[in-house]
């Protein structure tokens, strides 16, 4: 499972950041990646949500 992150929509509200802080950061006003290939198991319910919770679905699971 991995997340991908479309810059091109991205607004920068952080939510996802605030449900998967391992996983993305939105400091600079988008959201990062902070790992690189394949989730993490244990990171991988926090990926669904934070899938879940960007309100312009800048997130996508693969
Ligand atoms: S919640 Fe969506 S719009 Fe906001 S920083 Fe994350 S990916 Fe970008």
């Amino acid at each position: 499972m991995r997340i991908l992150v479309d810059r091109r929509r991205c607004e920068g509200h952080g939510l996802c950041e605030g449900v998967a802080p391992k996983l993305l950061s939105a400091d600079e006003g988008h959201a990062e990646l902070l790992v690189d290939g394949d989730v993490p198991t244990d990171q991988q319910t926090a990926a669904v949500i934070a899938v879940r919770v960007c309100p312009i679905a800048a997130l996508r699971m693969i």
